[in-house]
């Protein structure tokens, strides 16, 4: 496993990373990559599972992207464990892990924004303003120089799932986004990098929103389909958090691809929360099956 830590031997090692493939094997090897603002989890590693499993060129990207961050987020103390993480790459063996630092991504020059306005200003986006904006054009520069067949994302970062196929649709990207379920904890809470920053306490209480989702689910798989029915019947079960520094942002039932909310829930629509607990974000979102 190679580590580019500039755009230039990102290039270099791919190029390389393809030759030795043709040499062994001919025929066109399928690039992937799977982008991350790295400490990883499991979530994390079941893309690159996926990624190993579908793609013969695998690459990982590590970028504490400094654009998605607002004024008083966690930029700074965002966890950075970078030997556990590229210890969890080289595991899968990948063939090139990026590791740019931000002048690389971002050159003192450096004055694009890539946005998708329809899907970032809402849910998660209107929260954290200009959060999505720096998704998108952080993704958008990574597809561009790693250039993969197959990208993974999260259903974990549904909204972001969302503007990430809108982008890559709208751009002509010669990229397919394959879309990989949520990893859990075995009591129900999604992984994430930013769960570390919980108190026990407050672990107890952020598993709260599965089971909000959970009840939800259950309520339309049991025939509800009034979606100011299943949100009151989810939102009773986050009641009382108040004192948990609890804050509810959004619980919402909407369309999977445009994420306009519904009055009526129909099966393959999508149930997403926001909140915030003490001063960490939580998000969670699920499937409406029946
Ligand atoms: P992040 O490092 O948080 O930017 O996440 C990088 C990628 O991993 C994104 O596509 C996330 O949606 C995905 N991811 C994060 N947490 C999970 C999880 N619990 N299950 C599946 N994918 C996840």
């Amino acid at each position: 496993m190679r580590i580019a830590r500039t755009i230039a031997e990102l290039s270099e090692m791919r190029r390389e990373a393809i030759l030795e493939l043709l040499m062994d094997r001919p025929g066109r090897p399928i690039i992937g990559l799977v982008p991350t603002m790295g400490a990883l989890h499991a979530g994390h590693a079941s893309l690159m599972q996926r990624m190993n499993d579908e793609c013969q060129v695998r690459i990982a990207s590590i970028f504490v992207n400094p654009l998605q961050f607002g004024t008083g987020e966690d930029l700074d103390t965002y966890p950075r464990p970078i030997e556990a993480d590229l210890d969890l790459c080289r595991s899968f063996d990948l063939d090139v892990v990026f590791v740019p630092g931000a002048a690389e991504i971002y050159p003192p020059a450096f004055a694009t924004s890539v946005s998708v306005p329809t899907l970032a200003g809402m849910l998660e986006g209107a929260v954290r303003p200009g959060h999505f904006d720096g998704v998108a054009t952080v993704v958008t520069k990574l597809l561009a120089l790693a250039a993969p067949e197959r990208a993974y994302f999260g259903e974990k970062d549904y909204q972001q799932l969302c503007i990430v196929r809108r982008l890559t649709a709208d751009l002509g990207l010669h990229t397919s986004i394959v879309a990989c379920p949520t990893v859990r904890e075995a009591d129900g809470l999604a992984l994430s990098s930013r769960n570390a920053y919980l108190t026990p306490h407050q672990r107890g209480v952020a598993v709260r929103l599965h089971a909000c989702l959970s009840a939800m689910a259950e309520e339309f798989a049991r025939g509800q389909h009034d979606t100011q029915l299943l949100i009151s019947h989810g939102a009773s079960l986050l009641r009382g958090w108040e004192e948990d520094d609890f804050e509810l942002d959004y619980l919402v039932v909407a369309d999977p691809h445009t994420l306009a909310v519904r009055d009526t829930a129909r099966r393959g629509d999508r149930v997403l929360i926001g909140a915030k607990l003490g001063t960490t974000r939580l998000i969670d979102n699920v499937e409406l099956t029946s």
